[in-house]
């Protein structure tokens, strides 16, 4: 199987405001300061997130458990940059995420973020390798044959290199989560943030997504995930529990995600 240790990329993406990762491989910081989102609605404004202050360091594996409704997809949407915040600042590294304009922002967020959905969110039409190949080329950091390479190489990291011309609707959804995390990885992001990823898995599925990511994890990188399942507390190696737009709690597992005993089975 590869390794997510390989090629590097031709040239870094030099568009101005946005620096490309300088730590490939490596994990990057988060910090979010007071962070406040306030949806406006025909009743008026909904706050759905209450003023929220967390960091999360590389090598973590980060559990955020909160209910339905409790502001999950929010946060990611503010960490990732998808949605913008209504006041505070997250930042990641020295880069001030909330005050990139709309352009910078598409751009930090390919070449820093890997985000990964509960309902994959793979392209229909394209085949697998295409839609792992997406990425790299929005970013541009790897030229034809690299990407192409890389692309192939992170397929076989999630045992699907011999699937790579099929669409997704010809591979289970397992094997679909997989290809979605193959392609959260293409251009290297310093952090993986995961929305219910295993949501709509069977239990030995979700147990591979898992090891995958502890993979990551041990690699360095950083992983943030979401989710309603509090039995998946443990698996974290820190928690913070969300509950109406707030942190309610944070606990720092004893089991240290370095320190896991599984196999390795993805060569990282
Ligand atoms: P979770 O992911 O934990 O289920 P969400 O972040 O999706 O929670 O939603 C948090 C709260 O914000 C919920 O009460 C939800 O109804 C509300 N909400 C989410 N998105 C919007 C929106 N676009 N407009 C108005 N309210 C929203």
């Amino acid at each position: 199987m590869g390794s997510l240790r390989g090629s590097s990329p031709s040239r870094p993406a030099d568009r101005p405001g946005v620096r490309a990762n300088p730590r490939r491989g490596l994990g990057a910081s988060v910090q979010l300061r007071d962070v406040v989102k306030i949806y406006q609605t025909a009743a008026g404004g909904f706050t759905a997130l209450k003023g929220i202050n967390a960091e999360f360091h590389p090598g973590e594996f980060l559990g955020i458990i909160g209910k339905s409704g409790a502001g999950k997809s929010t946060l990611v949407n503010m960490i990732t940059g998808v949605d913008t915040l209504t006041s505070g600042e997250v930042w990641v590294d020295d880069t001030p995420v909330h005050s990139l304009n709309e352009d910078e922002l598409a751009l930090w967020r390919g070449q820093h973020m890997g985000v990964v959905y509960q309902s994959f969110e793979l392209m229909p039409t394209l085949s697998l390798l295409d839609n792992v190949l997406l990425p790299m080329d929005f970013c541009g950091a790897y030229n034809g044959r690299q990407s192409i390479d890389r692309a192939k190489e992170l397929l076989a990291m999630v045992g699907l290199e011999e699937h790579m011309h099929k669409p997704p609707s010809r591979i289970s959804g397992g094997q679909q989560q997989r290809v979605a995390i193959a392609r959260a990885l293409a251009n290297d992001p310093p952090i993986v943030v995961a929305d219910e990823p295993t949501g709509n898995l069977d239990s030995a599925t979700a147990e591979e997504i898992f090891e995958l990511f502890e993979a990551l994890v041990r690699q360095g990188k950083t992983l943030v995930m979401v989710t309603h399942d509090r039995t998946l507390a443990e698996r974290f190696s820190r928690v913070l529990s969300i509950v109406d737009g707030e942190i309610v709690q944070q606990v720092r597992s004893r089991r240290s995600v370095k320190r896991l005993a599984v196999k390795d089975r993805y060569g990282i």
